[in-house]
Formats: C-alpha cells, structure tokens, sequence
C-alpha cells in the first residue's frame, strides 16, 4: 500500500503519512492534498511517495482530496526550499507554505483570474485633460488613460487611487474591464522602447563583463557610489536577457520607496513588467505569480518574499541594496533573501547581481574568496552632489532632547527656506550605552574591552561578549560628574518633544511602528513628497534608496550608540547609514548638509568614513571580525528564548547549552555565549534572552545542530517558554 509524506503547516519538524485511496487520482510531489489532522481536513503538501510505510497499517489516515495534478513549484525551487529546510532548521510545512501564495495555501485553484483594467471611453479620448483642471487628481488620471490602459493593480504606481477612476467613469470618460489574455508572447514583440543612457566607461566595462558570462552562474558586486548608475547597469544587463527570451527578477528592499526605479523598468522595455507590492489583493498576487510560473511575465520586482516566485525561464537576478537588513526575515523563518538568491542563481546556472553603494561585510568576504566577483562604480554619472559633512562635538554643551543648540539653530535655517530636515536615531542593533555628558567616557567591560549594554529597566549592564553584568552606576569614575546619559533616545520619544521646540511645523515619524498598519508609509511618503517645510524622524526604513529632493538637512542624532555598541555590527550599519545618506542629502539645485553628533569627533570610525570612504572603512572593519573570530569569518547561530517571569526562558537556555555542551559533535571550537538578555530585552510584557553559537566551521556547527535539535523537546523547560533558532542573524 503505496503511501504519502506530507509537509503540513504546523510547527513540527516532521511530515506525516497518508495512504492513498484506491478510486482517487494519484498525488504529486510538490502538489497539494487535503489530509485529516486532528479533528479537521487542512492542506497539506507531498513531500515524497513511498511504496509502503513502516507505521502500522491501522496508524494510518487516507488523503481526503487530491488538489494538485502538478507540482506547484519547479525542480529548482523545490530543490531550493528542500535545501533550506534543513540549513535552517525550520519545519518543511512552513517553509514550503511560506513560499506560496495566500490563495494557494488555503487550497484554492491554481487559475489565472483576469486582472481588471481602466480603459479610456471614445468620449475620454475626445476631452483634453485640461478641462478637468479643477480636479487635479482626475486631470492625472485621464491623462495616464490617453497613454494606455490603467491596471487596477498598478494604479498605487501612479499614485491614483479608485475613487478618482470611479469620478471620471461616472463622467463616462472611462470603463472598468478584464483584460483580454495575451494571446501574443510577448518575446516576439520585445523591444527597448525607453531612452538609453549613454553609459559612461565605468559603466560599459561593467555590463560588457557582466554580458561576457550571462549564461551561466555568476555572482556579481556591482559596487557603486550613490547616483553612479547602478540602475542604468541593471536594465541595460537585462537587456540582452529579455531578448533572449528569459525572464528576470529584481529583489528591492522596499517597494514604496523605489517608485521612480520601477518607472524606468517600465518604460524601458516593451514586454510584461509586475510588480509585487502590499498594494495587491489575493487574486492578483496569485496571478502575477502565476502568470510568471508560465513566462507570461518579462520582469517581476518585489521585496524579499519575491524571491519565491516561480518563474519558467529565469534568466537573471538582480538585488538591489544587498547590504540592507530587510533582506533577513525577522521573525518565523528567518531566512535572508540574499542568501538564497545566490543559492536559487547557482540552481538555476543563472548570472546574479548584487548592487549597493555599501556592500554588507559578508558580501566582500565573499569577494576575498574570489566566490562572488567585483565590479566598481567610482564616479557619480548624473546630477547629485554629495553633501557637506559637519561634525559636531557634543561634549558639555546644551542638549534639548538630544538635539544640542547647534543644531538646533541649523534645523530653524533650513526649515525657513522651505526645506526639509530629516533626523536618524536608532536603527535596530543599535544598543543603548551609559556615557558621561561632560568628559565622553563610556561604560565598558573590563574583562573584554568591549562596551556594555544598557538594560535601562533592569537597572544593569550586560556585557554582550562575556555575559558579565553590573549594576547601573551614577557617577562617572573618570572626571565625577553624575551627567551620566543612556545614549539610545527613542523616536516617539522624540516626537513628542519637537512640537514646542518647531511650532507650525509638521512632524512625520516614520519607523516600524508608525509604518505597521497598510498604506500608511505611502501617505507619509507622499506627504513628504509634496514639499514644504516640515520634519521627519526616522530609522533604518528611511535609507532605503529614498529619492527626497527637499531634504536638505540630515542629521544622525545618536553616533555614538553605534560607535560604542556592545552589537558588534552595529559599526557596519552605522557606516553603510552614513554613506547612504551622506550620499543623497539635497540635489544639483540644492546643497544638502549631514550633521553628525557625537561626543567621540576623534572616534578612528568617524575619522575614516569622513576623510576617507566606505570601502576603506569595510576593509579595515572586516580585518578586526578575522582577528576577533567574529562573522563572516566565524558562522553564528542563535537560540531565543522568552518566557513572562524573567526566569523560565534563562533556565531553557541553560539546560539547552549543557545538552550542547555535553554533544559528542562538540569541539573546543565551539563557543557558547550566554544565556544573556537580548538587546532589546523586553517585548508585548515578555522577556527576552538569547544563547549565541560561534564555530569557525559553518559544517561543523550545522552537523552539532542537526544532530541536537530533536533533542530539544526533551529539555522540560522547553514547554514553558517560546524559543526558536535564527541562522546566520544580523542582531545578536
Ligand atoms: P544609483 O542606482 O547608482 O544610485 P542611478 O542608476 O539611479 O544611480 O543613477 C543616478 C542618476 O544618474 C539617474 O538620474 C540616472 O538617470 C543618471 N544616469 C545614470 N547613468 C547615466 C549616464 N551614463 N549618463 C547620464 N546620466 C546617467
Ligand atoms: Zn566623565
Ligand atoms: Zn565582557
């Protein structure tokens, strides 16, 4: 009796065992089943057929409904998620759920529904849009009509929205329609119909190189400096891709911000381009993907979850900011997109790209092994200007809510001429350190010359190296003062404290929390977008390739928890935020400035990003990680664990370290640190701690895991907490 593994999406590492009934169609791998679980039917996916199963035969439960005839995913994929399942450690249910769309886990039908398009009626085509002037929304909107249909769901893109369609429908200047499939494949129609631009030499070399070996698996670092035409390297690559009839697939870090990226894809080329945003419903994210999955699609763009489509020819990849950390899913399973990007292009025998103007330390690691190959962008090729730098010594002097009197006399001028100020405060992994306001001294372990966190609610410091601690101290035993400051001030914080300091001035705060709920960082991004006067605080979200032509003042509030943070990348992300903004402040027409505040001016990091670039910043930071053992030279993995009473999760954490201490895989060069309190100790009433592993050998510790884990579950502790593994983190 022939039987079924089955992947379904629970939190169990295991599949389970159907038997497949006599009068029902046989089930595929990769393919969907309804199976019983419990007291319910829910999908599930086949993993494997076998010929017979070793449970007894009374164990087993027949497959209720065979959904699928043909696996949902390609061998490539497949191969790709099965990979993963075991370098992550994650469950095969919800890895494999993970990579399909909503309407395909709740076991709808693999169909291509129409998409729904705005069509300009005779009478549309008759008025000129200036008629409508008195309504500026509906004029732009007719206006794009008389270009070519509008799809329902790529209106966001041009930034129109039903309501105004709906006003000029009323009017009878357009209808709502399906579309009519393509009965045409859009390779015979393929041409470049938008501008070239006349690549400068740096960048013709580039793509010539990258041409040179397109047809098979390449990594490459598009290196460039912000505005030097990294963009231009990517369509042009694609280019001669698409002619060929393959399709591409383009990773950004966020959508909203990179509107006028997309633009230039479309214009460029006369084929199929989808974008994935959070703006689509179900159905048409379904049918986007599906139609990919068929090579209806030339180029689809999307966010780090994109990396999942399914494509029939894939022909290249491109990411975009390969350095940011919105690549790492942060919470489930963690998975980095980059990461797997590389390994679905080596799948595939496809070239990939990563550009940035700050590649990640991993990535040039990676060079150095002469695995991924280098390509540099020296010159900016358009208009920008970089900004002006000013440091600004903090040591002693006025602050108001972290902003000291300098710059606050800054921020007046430029509001006043009608420009925008934009504040950075703590990005994630920025951990929170005591300093003295008046001499500049900082807590630090004595044990490992490395700064201690500031666990602000405990009262304590943590050092996040030894796991030593301490009480929080008063006085600074350097020069006595008792100005002792948590450096690590928060956004809403700040929010609330700007009012009375900049009255009439509006105040955007963009960060996770402000940006949690749909649509909301659009309307912020358009608010800014209109100009006027007005300041923004933000965190990481906002360096993200932004195009902010009137913000001309930038100022990084909070240096030193970056220069001094117990969060051994926080160096890094500090580096790759500086240059990135330092890179973009104001435009051609308008000087942009970067004010930096620190009570460390003399700090070597500021020194070298200041006169010197990132590059070399990245080469003398990853020559410490090699003489400290730390990644990318070392593989780390990390255990959380929180519990509700600050005791449970610590306890888990202790028992699972004994368990590993105790592995017969465990070598001396293993390293456990831990249990220690997270960075951000404190999460929704639980508490968070962590136990770190560093081995120098990624096999090494991937075989001490694989061989521990199945263990887990039998520490007793494990019940009364949440814990999970994050492979290869970025926040440890
Ligand atoms: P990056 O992605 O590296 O920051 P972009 O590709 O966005 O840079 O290019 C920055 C600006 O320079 C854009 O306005 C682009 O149109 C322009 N640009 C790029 N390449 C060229 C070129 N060869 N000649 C003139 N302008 C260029
Ligand atoms: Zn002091
Ligand atoms: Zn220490």
């Amino acid at each position: 009796m022939p039987v079924a593994n089955v992947a379904l999406p629970v939190p169990l590492p295991r599949t389970f065992e159907y038997f497949l009934p006599n009068n029902a169609p046989h089930p595929v791998i990769g393919g969907r089943v309804l199976v019983p679980f419990g007291q319910r039917n829910i999908i599930g996916i086949v993993t494997a057929i076998s010929a017979q199963s070793k449970l007894a035969w009374e164990k087993l439960k027949p497959i209720s409904e065979v959904i699928d005839r043909q696996s949902l995913f390609s061998d490539n994929l497949w191969r790709i998620l099965n990979w993963s399942i075991g370098y992550y450690h994650y469950p095969a249910g919800e890895v494999l759920f993970h990579a399909l769309p909503t309407l395909l886990r709740q076991g709808k039908s693999a169909e291509i529904a129409p998409l729904w398009q705005w069509l300009v009626t005779e009478q549309g085509r008759a008025t000129l849009p200036e008629v409508l002037k008195r309504a500026p929304k509906q004029q732009r909107a007719l206006a794009a009509l008389l270009r070519g249909p509008v799809y329902r769901h790529r209106m966001c893109e041009l930034q129109l929205v039903d309501a105004t369609l709906q006003a000029l429908c009323v009017k009878g200047l357009c209808v709502l329609r399906p579309e009519v499939p393509e009965t045409k494949d859009w390779r015979y129609a393929f041409r470049v119909h938008g501008e070239r631009q006349q690549l400068n030499t740096e960048q013709a070399t580039a793509v010539s190189t990258i041409r040179s070996e397109d047809d098979r698996f390449v990594v490459w670092l598009l290196a460039g400096v912000t505005g030097s035409g990294k963009t231009e390297i990517y369509l042009t690559a694609l280019e001669a891709i698409l002619a060929k009839g393959k399709q591409a697939l383009v990773l950004v870090p966020e959508i909203s911000l990179t509107p006028q990226t997309i633009a230039r894809f479309r214009e460029r080329f006369n084929a199929p381009v989808e974008v994935l945003h959070s703006g689509l419903n179900d159905t048409e994210r379904l049918t986007v993907w599906l139609k990919a999955q068929r090579g209806e699609n030339a180029i689809v763009i999307g966010t780090r979850s994109a990396l999942f489509t399914p494509f029939a020819r894939l022909g290249i990849i491109v990411i975009d900011e390969e350095h940011d950390i919105s690549y790492k899913q942060s919470d489930g399973w963690r998975y980095n997109a980059r990461d797997l990007a590389v390994v679905r292009a080596r799948e595939e025998g496809i070239p990939i790209i990563l550009g940035t103007a700050t590649p990640s330390l991993e990535t040039l690691y990676n060079v150095q092994l002469k695995k991924y190959r280098q390509l540099n962008l020296g010159q900016a090729a358009g208009s920008a200007r970089p900004a002006s730098q000013q440091l600004l010594n903090m040591k002693g002097l006025p602050m108001k809510h972290g902003l000291s009197s300098p710059l606050l006399t800054k921020m007046r001028e430029h509001l006043k001429a009608g420009n925008q100020v934009m504040l950075f405060l703590n990005r994630r992994g920025f951990a929170p350190v005591l300093l003295c306001h008046e001499c500049g001294w900082i807590a630090e372990c004595t044990r490992c010359d490395r700064y201690f966190t500031l666990h602000q609610h405990q009262r304590q410091l943590h050092c996040h190296h030894c796991y030593s601690q301490r009480p929080l101290q008063h006085q600074c035993p350097q020069c006595g003062s008792t100005q002792l400051v948590a450096v690590g001030l928060g956004t809403e914080q700040l929010e609330a404290a700007l009012p009375p300091l900049f009255p009439n001035v509006p105040i955007i705060r963009i960060d996770r929390d402000s940006t949690a709920s749909k649509g909301a960082l659009e309307d912020y991004l358009a608010q800014v977008q209109r100009g006027g006067a007005s300041i923004l605080i933000g965190t990481q979200i906002l360096a993200k390739g932004h195009h902010f032509p009137n913000i001309t003042l930038v100022s990084l509030l909070n240096v030193d928890s970056a220069l001094f943070s117990g969060d051994f990348r926080a160096a890094e992300r500090f580096a790759q935020l500086y240059t990135q903004v330092s890179g973009r402040a104001g435009r051609a027409s308008k000087q942009g400035e970067v004010v930096l505040q620190t009570h460390h001016p003399e700090h070597p990091l500021i020194q070298k990003l200041m006169h010197q670039d990132y590059m070399a910043f990245a080469d003398s930071t990853l020559e410490e990680r090699r003489q400290a053992g730390l990644p990318p030279f070392t593989s780390h993995m990390l255990f959380r664990a929180d519990d509700h009473d600050n005791i449970q999760a610590k306890l888990f954490l202790e028992q699972l370290s004994q368990l590993l201490e105790a592995s017969p895989l465990r070598d001396n060069d293993l390293w456990l640190m831990g249990p220690i309190p997270a960075l951000a100790p404190k999460r929704g009433g639980r508490y968070l701690w962590q136990l770190l592993l560093s081995h120098p050998s990624r096999q090494q510790l991937q075989r001490l895991l694989a061989a521990n884990l199945p263990l887990v579950s039998k520490i007793s502790q494990s019940r009364k907490v949440k814990w999970s593994l994050d492979v290869d983190p970025v926040d440890s």
